[in-house]
């Protein structure tokens, strides 16, 4: 039986969401990978007890994760009612509808038909009445943007989910689809985007977009999968997600470009004390208006180092140049 611990808010730091009343964690943890039905049960199981007792209270999803589709929300679903139940109202859990999902025409995209019936699926996966978080996975060209921002007004006003977020939006279409939400009554409480060191381009105009409208900003991949750690630093590790034939990083992404800049970063974050994933965190995290830097996790080693990153955060001017030199 799980006992979470009885220090798990002393020394986690929480971050407020935008304008509203939500503080997330500084560090979040996501279930793309490493909670499918392809991975060890008890290893996420593990990663989610040591998670909650460091203060982590954000566990992200989307309908999708696995693989195969759906096994994340349905194993968190199981080690939630194991473990965490008891919890429920000290959680943020998010889930997420935009991607392939189910053939044929309901099942991909931004329309009312597919993030309704999406969320109604996630719920029943994960055994939960409603989810903190829902959020429209990516933009979709082809359906009003209206609809899709109506479809999560809708989940709000009918109970499936407190908050509703958006994913993947470029600034402008983030401006649109908040102003839609403002008149809906159901504000934008949050945006998730690719951001770290290797994937800066919500600094341009996007992060300042977020400021301007009051929406707090989620992180995902801040160590760009695994390439701003050790983890590739001597080429490609058995067990690694590059390793993997169903994970998203393939061996061809990790070119000698990019492990030489992390090299170079290695060197710096050893200075400052860090290893060089908890300097890529802290990085991120420079800038208030990242609420949370959501990562990922294979073993609880590296959940414990990633949250251990809050130890140091701040940079000097000049070791902020020094990084915008090495990524040049
Ligand atoms: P990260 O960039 O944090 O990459 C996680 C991977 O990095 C781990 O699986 C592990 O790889 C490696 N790693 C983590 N910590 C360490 C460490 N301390 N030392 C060495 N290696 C480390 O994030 P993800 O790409 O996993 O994304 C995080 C979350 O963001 C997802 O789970 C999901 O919730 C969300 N997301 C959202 C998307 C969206 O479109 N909205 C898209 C993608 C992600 P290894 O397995 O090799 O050990």
């Amino acid at each position: 039986m799980y006992l979470a611990s009885a220090t798990r808010y002393r020394d986690m730091r929480y971050r407020r969401c935008g304008k509203s009343g939500i503080l997330l964690p500084a560090v979040s943890l996501g279930l793309w990978h490493n909670f499918g039905g392809v991975d060890t049960l008890e290893n996420g199981r593990a990663m989610l007890r040591r998670a909650f007792d460091l203060g982590i209270t954000h566990f992200d999803l989307a309908n999708n994760y696995g693989p195969p589709y759906g096994s994340a929300e349905q194993n968190f679903g199981l080690l939630f009612r194991q473990d965490l139940a008891p919890h429920r109202d000290e959680l943020i859990v998010s889930t997420k509808a935009g991607y392939d999902m189910w053939p044929g025409p309901y099942g991909n995209w931004g329309s009312r038909k597919y993030l309704m019936a999406s969320l109604d699926q996630s719920l029943r996966r994960m055994g939960l009445e409603y989810v903190d978080i829902f959020y429209s996975h990516r933009p979709d060209p082809e359906t009003p943007l209206e609809e899709t921002m109506g479809a999560l007004d809708q989940a709000v006003r009918s109970g499936k989910a407190l908050y509703a977020g958006i994913s993947n939006y470029g600034a402008e279409a983030t401006a649109k689809a908040a102003a839609i939400l403002r008149r809906l009554g159901t504000p934008c409480l949050i945006h998730q985007m690719k951001y770290s060191m290797f994937v800066r381009w919500s600094e341009d105009g996007l992060l300042d977009c977020l400021k301007s409208e009051g929406i707090g900003g989620i992180a995902f991949s801040p160590l760009a999968q695994g390439m701003l750690s050790d983890r590739y630093l001597n080429g490609i590790q058995a067990g690694s997600r590059a390793a993997k034939p169903w994970g998203f990083l393939k061996a061809a992404d990790v070119d000698e470009g990019r492990v030489a800049k992390a090299r170079a970063l290695q060197e710096l974050a050893r200075e400052r004390g860090q290893t060089l994933a908890q300097m890529a965190l802290a990085w991120v995290l420079r800038d208030g208006v990242i609420a949370s830097v959501l990562i990922g996790a294979s073993s609880v080693e590296q959940v414990e180092q990633n949250v251990a990153s809050l130890a140091k955060l701040g940079f000097s001017a000049d070791e902020l140049a020094r990084i915008d030199t090495i990524l040049a």
